[in-house]
């Protein structure tokens, strides 16, 4: 079994940017690793620990069957959470996932800190109900003081754009939420890092999490919180390859003794998000759910019909003029409901249940789905199906035509 060296943590500077690097090997192969600040957060960079890049790292490792070994220091509550719970229950459960073994030195003393608290605001359901359930509250401990966007895989496409296609999506979108930023009156902590191109194969729902991760224990000298906001409830908890099923536990073992993660909104569902964050003037600006776009397509993605789907039945979709386009929707309103119908159809298979829960709360609450909408669906079920048959007849055509016999 072949082991992945993880250099110890060390900073260079570029231009008016600051690092935190790491040269890692493993078999023939190596290459210098880094998360990158603005020039104020250099202090906040961790160079007593190799904490994020371990974390950042450990799919990739698993996936790759790779032992790590590193002359760095793990902090002593992260390495004993990663070694006695982590790994053995992702390596029984998922798997790509495969048993590995760490071999690092810990340290378990508190390093001087900032300890703020932080959350990523990408502009979504999640992120913003995060944002604005952890503003003036009254622990004060607890209350935001930074926001955080990172360049880590942001664009589900990116495959298709080259390499590192991901920076340029990234730096369009932190030009969209630095306004929302001031607005709150919160800092935005923006990172970039090459770890893209380690994972430019890798599946985005597998990885992207402790990423994410190992980029805040990165400056886990500025964090003493960061809320992780979760896609799922707590009710769906599962072990999946879609890893943000199991966030609860991936929190509680990336935490160390400087920074905690707490799993935030997994506490209700994303309709219940949805009302809640509706009723906050500063998201009918800043609302962007598409990840296909730098703005919200309205048409073409899922996430944005689903967002729009779930306005419409709470009422609010008129307040999202300005991030949506509601008149396009309203013109076409038969082909969403048609869309929600058979999504919901096509969901019931699988573990998340957002079609499900917009449909209930329109049966509670007596909205109407016409009956032109759903001849629609029975339509476009329709084609779907004849599609598929096509295909079967197809790859059975081209059998034939390939082996001489029919398979
Ligand atoms: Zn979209």
């Amino acid at each position: 079994m072949k082991t992945l060296e993880i250099g110890e943590a060390y900073i260079k500077r570029i231009g008016d940017k600051s690092r935190l690097c790491s040269n890692i090997s493993w078999g023939d192969r190596a290459r210098t690793l880094w998360f990158e600040v603005e020039r104020e957060y250099e202090e906040c960079l961790c160079t007593e620990r190799i904490d994020g890049f371990l974390v950042a790292l450990l799919p990739f490792a698993m996936i790759e069957n790779l032992n790590i070994h590193s002359m760095g220091c793990v902090s002593e509550r992260l390495l004993y959470q990663i070694k006695t719970i982590l790994l053995p229950s992702l390596s029984a459960n998922i798997p790509e996932f495969h048993f590995i073994d760490i071999d690092a030195k810990s340290d378990g003393r508190i390093l001087e800190s900032k300890n703020g608290v932080g959350t990523a605001l990408s502009g979504g359901v999640d992120s913003f109900y995060t944002v604005l359930k952890n503003m003036n509250t009254e622990t004060k401990g607890f209350n935001l003081t930074h926001l955080t966007y990172f360049n880590i895989m942001n664009h589900p496409q990116w495959q298709g754009y080259g390499e590192d296609s991901s920076r340029d999506f990234s730096d369009a979108r932190i030009n969209y939420v630095k306004p929302a930023a001031t607005e709150l009156g919160l800092k935005l902590v923006t990172v970039d890092s090459n770890f893209d191109l380690l994972y430019h194969e890798y599946v985005l729902v597998t990885t992207s999490t402790f990423r994410c991760f190992g980029t805040v224990l990165a400056l886990q000298k500025l964090f003493g919180k960061y809320y992780w906001s979760s896609s799922y409830s707590f009710s769906q908890f599962n072990f999946s390859d879609d890893i943000a099923f199991f966030d609860l536990l991936s929190v509680q073992c990336v935490s160390n003794e400087n920074t905690t993660f707490y799993s935030t909104g997994s506490e209700i569902s994303r309709l219940e998000k949805t009302a809640y964050i509706s009723d906050y003037a500063i998201t009918y600006k800043y609302l962007n759910v598409c990840w296909m776009n730098l703005y919200n397509c309205t048409s073409k993605c899922d996430k944005c019909k689903r967002t729009m789907l779930a306005l419409y039945g709470l009422g609010k979709l008129d307040r999202y003029r300005e991030v949506f386009n509601v008149d396009e929707f309203y013109r076409n309103i038969n082909e969403y409901l048609a869309y929600l119908l058979l999504k919901r159809i096509n969901e019931k298979k699988k573990q998340s249940r957002f079609y499900d829960e917009i449909y209930q709360y329109y049966n509670a609450q007596s909205v109407k789905i016409p009956k032109a909408a759903k001849v629609q669906a029975i339509k476009l079920l329709w084609i779907y199906k004849h599609k598929i048959l096509e295909f079967i007849q197809a790859l059975f055509n081209r059998g034939t035509m390939e082996s001489g016999k029919p398979l």
